[in-house]
């Protein structure tokens, strides 16, 4: 036990690369040896540098050197350089690579889970979900990789005569913005998807969590990813995000609606496609033949994993009003058990928020809508005794349209919880607002839920589950509708996103044209008589 733990048996245990001659209650947290290893791949020459803490606890974890737009203009030239020579390799070549990652990730995933404790502040078990997440969308890449890229036959227009294939070039080399809330997974998953594609990458993590990042870069490289293929950049997102969107070839970026606004104006000054993973809302149908037990269960995950700081989380629960009463108790109870604390070790069900602006908007978004009638149901409070931004579960009834979360975005651990009488309803409701990025519908009756699920505007929707279903499948594309977003990340989709098609066409015998002595009128005839036969021989 260290100083700090024997001081206070709540502190999170130091697990992680630790330097055993640190007393950690009075210095950095983490070993500054790993740091220093880590942020030594960061393209940062500016001299400053910014201390990244623990939200937890408020512990130090070390200092960041931060980048400058010049840093951002060294890492593109460095990354479109190795592109080059990656953009040439076998397929089979890529999905080693992949899989090695894969593999390594879940070899070393409590080291990656303690990272991500300590920067992020989360429970473990919601930590455990990122190596997952990036093991999942390696080994998928890995192993589609070919199916998604290789040349594809098309139909031309003359048959046999024109022969066509679509080709997929990569794009050259990628930005990725990412944001704090999984800062292991945003960092890397869309980025696996681009060096499949045969890209590089320039990556800039959030500047509340580089470290998760850094690690993922090392792990990619011990996989055998090619020095300088990726790179990264640490800062400010309003100081290195225009820099990186000049220099890029594409940009993926999750985050807020507000920033991927501005991200979208720049793309389009420069012409250069983005995907952007925004905000949400998010809605659960309960419909009145659920599994209320099921229901209550998959409710405290799509509203608290993460404290609520995930893109695909509930903030919005409708219910039907038979069941209304017996599902909020269940719900309520649910909540109320809910273990939190600032540990790393398995067994907490919520951790900390990530940071005093977060735990302001919470508290904000709970004040104003009991201030408009709202009641609090669970929850409802800062909890300091455990951390400087913890807060409670929080399930509010009775919220107004004038009350602020009930319309924006908390990204936090509060759910608010409305009545409904129909289906008819719930649907105009679940689709009331700007966003559109993920819903849950619990039923028994998978046929009616699937057809209720058709009728909500979001990018996807999940049947007896919270989110883990749509999100874990990676052959299915994810990403949102409305104010939720532009592209979608996984699938086909998600690599797609990051070639650009090329059609070649090879022509046989045949020229296009008037030749072998007809006139202009006599070819026009003749291309007419064609085209016809084609469509009574039925091309497309
Ligand atoms: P944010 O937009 O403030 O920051 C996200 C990233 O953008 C950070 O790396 C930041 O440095 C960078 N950034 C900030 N301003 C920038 C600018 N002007 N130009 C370029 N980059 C800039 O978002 P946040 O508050 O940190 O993250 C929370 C938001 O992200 C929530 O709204 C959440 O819903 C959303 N999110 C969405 C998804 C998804 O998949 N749809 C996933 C996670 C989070």
């Amino acid at each position: 036990m260290t100083a700090r733990q024997a001081k206070n048996p709540k502190a999170p245990r130091p697990v992680g690369p630790l330097d055993p001659e640190h007393d950690v209650s009075a210095t950095y947290a983490l070993d500054q040896t790993f740091v220093r290893r880590l942020t030594s791949r960061l393209v940062a020459t500016s001299g400053r540098s910014s201390m990244v803490s623990a939200p937890a606890t408020g512990q130090p974890l070390g200092q960041v050197p931060m980048s400058t737009p010049t840093d951002v203009a060294a890492a593109f030239l460095g990354a479109r350089e190795v592109a080059r020579s990656w953009a040439k390799t076998s397929y089979a070549e890529r999905s080693a690579v992949l899989l090695r990652l894969h593999d390594l990730i879940l070899d070393r995933r409590e080291e990656i889970m303690d990272l991500i404790c300590w920067e992020s502040g989360k429970a473990r078990i919601h930590a455990f979900d990122e190596p997952l997440h990036v093991a999942l969308t390696a080994r998928y890449y890995a192993r589609t990789l070919k199916r998604h890229l290789e040349p594809k036959r098309r139909d031309g227009v003359v048959p046999f005569l024109t022969q066509i294939e679509e080709h997929r070039l990569p794009k050259g080399v990628v930005a990725i913005i990412s944001p704090w809330n999984y800062p292991f997974t945003m960092a890397l998953a869309d980025g696996i998807a681009a060096i499949a594609a045969g890209n590089g990458v320039v990556s800039k993590p959030d500047h509340h969590t580089p470290l998760s990042a850094l690690l993922g870069l090392e792990l990619l490289e011990a996989a055998g990813l090619p020095v300088g293929l990726w790179q990264m950049v640490a800062g400010q997102g309003r100081v290195l995000g225009g820099p990186m969107i000049e220099q890029a070839d594409y940009v993926c970026f999750t985050g807020s609606t507000a920033t991927g606004k501005v991200i979208a104006r720049q793309c389009a000054e420069r012409l250069i496609g983005c995907s952007l993973e925004l905000g949400g809302k998010n809605p659960i149908l309960v419909l009145r033949d659920a599994d209320l037990d099921r229901a209550a269960e998959g409710a405290v995950r799509a509203a608290f994993s993460n404290g609520g700081q995930l893109c695909v989380s509930t903030e919005r629960l409708y219910v039907a009003s038979e069941v209304h009463d017996e599902f909020v108790e269940k719900f309520v109870a649910r909540t109320r058990a809910m273990r939190l604390g600032a540990g790393h070790e398995w067994g907490i069900d919520m951790g900390s928020l990530i940071s005093a602006e977060q735990l302001q908007t919470v508290d904000e978004h709970v004040r104003d809508a009991v201030h408009h009638g709202a009641r609090v149901l669970a929850g409802g409070r800062a909890r300091p005794d455990l951390g400087p931004y913890f807060y409670e579960p929080t399930i509010l009834e009775g919220v107004t349209a004038d009350a602020a979360c009930h319309a924006d975005e908390t990204f936090g651990p509060v759910i608010s919880i409305y009545p409904f009488r129909s289906e008819e309803q719930a649907i105009d409701l679940a689709n009331a607002g700007d966003y559109g990025l993920n819903a849950a519908v619990y039923s028994k009756d998978g046929r009616r839920a699937r057809s209720v699920a058709n009728q909500i505007k979001c990018g996807t929707v999940n049947v007896n589950e919270a989110f883990s279903a749509t999100f874990a499948s990676i052959d299915a594309p994810m990403g949102g509708m409305r104010s939720s977003g532009m592209g979608r990340r996984q699938g086909a989709e998600g690599i797609h996103r990051y070639t650009e098609v090329q059609s070649v066409a090879t022509q046989y015998l045949l020229r296009f044209g008037p030749h072998w002595g007809l006139t202009d009128e006599a070819y026009a005839s003749v291309m007419t008589g064609a085209v016809k036969l084609l469509r009574h021989l039925g091309r497309a």
